[in-house]
């Protein structure tokens, strides 16, 4: 029921109350609302691959519309064996196609692993913007772990350790994304090797939220789940490298002992959304299948974003903006703490109010590094650099051929938006001092 003289619900579950539209939605809807009204607008809020499905994922997907049946809630037994296959030629993974679980969309298989496990959410700052807001509907208890930003905002094993050692016997998941959404930073093998030998220890649960795996600039992505097998999930989906978020389709693979997790998730699938579009899950059988043509369309995926990565990160150096290269994705995670003395004379104090600035006065969206980082005051901003046409970009790499590098040049003509967001964010920095 509402109440009718404030109109704030008064009914609501404790745990829903005030929380607001999740902020990588909410930019998106501001963004289009903005463009409605005839504003200009560079859409560098939403995280969504600007790539074509790839043209084979597409046809197998029209071959599959007459797929009617409800599916396995677990999800399509030719699927997870696909799956099961695609962690072998891509980690060398093991994975029993039994222990493979699909879901519409990995966002909801992490909800669904959070609502199944009791036990405290451990999550660097920054993180993705879901994980916590996930945590506190279904009242888990979240330990923001500390992230360094000269550690490119990894978290280290020193901390998770400290972290495990205030209880060491207290049931934990701690969600670790890498290539990562905010930062596009990765962790080398040996970082990686350290936390698995932590984890290991307290028995803390790792869900390794690898979306970005394929899309590692340079294709070398390793999961921990190579050095801490027993207590990994790996959690990966469409959504990123084969540019089908709209088409909502996740993955997890459990080992063996961790089954128990996958089967309890499964009964509360069972209880709410069924099982995953059926049409879908035939499709992502192509897709997580070996193809040269997929093989073909990450090449260029990757040399795109590493083109725009290089390009993108000058330029901020350019702003006088210190910030190494990302490894992977689509984000960059600048931190506009030099600007603070100045920002403050024209009444700007925090990273919302610097990105709403922004937007208003420039029409470049980005989302507060705020939004990813509750606790932390620095002046950061979450780009996601992916306002072009990405299949004309597709197109124009391949018709240059992998032997030519995109430089600048490409980039300028392929990616105008980009170049003119990044001018307009020069140009407005500029003017503050
Ligand atoms: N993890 C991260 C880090 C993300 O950026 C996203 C957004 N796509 C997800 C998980 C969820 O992806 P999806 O539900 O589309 O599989
Ligand atoms: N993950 C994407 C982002 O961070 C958008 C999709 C979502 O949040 O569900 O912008």
């Amino acid at each position: 029921m509402e109440n009718n003289n404030s109109n704030v619900p008064t009914n609501l579950n404790l745990n829903v109350r005030g929380l607001k539209t999740s902020a990588t939605l909410a930019i998106n809807e501001l963004c289009q609302k903005l463009q409605d009204e005839g504003k200009e607008v560079f859409r560098l809020g939403l995280g969504q691959s600007p790539f074509p499905v790839p043209e084979i994922v597409v046809e197998a997907l029209c071959r599959n519309a007459h797929q009617k049946d409800y599916l396995p809630v677990t999800g399509l037994k030719q699927l997870r064996e696909t799956v099961a296959g695609f962690n072998l030629r891509t980690q060398n993974l093991d994975t029993d196609p039994a222990n493979v679980l699909i879901g519409p969309g990995s966002k909801e298989l992490i909800f669904l692993l959070q609502l199944v496990y009791y036990g405290d959410l451990v999550i660097p700052t920054p993180s993705w913007v879901s994980y916590s807001p996930q945590a506190r509907i279904i009242g888990r208890h979240v330990k923001w772990a500390p992230a360094r930003e000269d550690n490119f905002w990894r978290l280290s094993y020193q901390d998770l350790e400290d972290i495990c050692m205030e209880d060491p016997g207290r049931p934990r998941v701690l969600i670790l994304n890498y290539p990562s959404n905010p930062t596009g930073y990765t962790y080398p093998v040996e970082r990686l090797k350290l936390l698995a030998n932590v984890a290991r220890k307290y028995n803390v649960i790792v869900v390794s939220d690898e979306i970005y795996g394929m899309i590692h600039h340079e294709g070398k992505h390793v999961s921990i789940a190579q050095f801490y097998p027993e207590g990994t999930i790996v959690s990966s989906g469409l959504s990123k490298w084969c540019g089908a978020g709209g088409w909502r389709l996740g993955t997890f693979s459990f080992p063996s002992n961790l089954k128990w997790l996958m089967d309890a998730m499964a009964v509360v699938a069972s209880e709410t959304y069924t099982s995953t579009s059926a049409p879908i899950q035939y499709a992502a059988v192509t897709a997580f299948s070996q193809h040269a043509e997929i093989d073909l369309y990450l090449s260029h995926v990757r040399r795109i974003l590493t083109a725009l990565a290089k390009y993108l990160t000058a330029r901020l150096h350019g702003m006088k903006v210190d910030i190494p290269l990302p490894h992977g994705g689509f984000y960059l995670f600048p931190n506009f703490e030099i600007y603070r003395d100045v920002l403050k004379t024209h009444n700007i104090f925090d990273s919302p109010t610097l990105c709403s600035r922004i937007l208003e006065e420039t029409g470049v969206a980005m989302l507060p590094g705020k939004d990813f980082a509750p606790f932390r005051d620095e002046l950061t901003a979450r780009i996601a650099y992916v306002d072009f046409d990405g299949k004309q970009v597709l197109e124009a790499s391949m018709l240059a051929g992998m032997e030519n590098e995109p430089g600048e040049p490409f980039i300028r003509e392929n990616c105008p938006r980009l170049v003119e967001a990044f001018d307009r964010l020069e140009i407005w920095f500029s003017k503050l001092e």
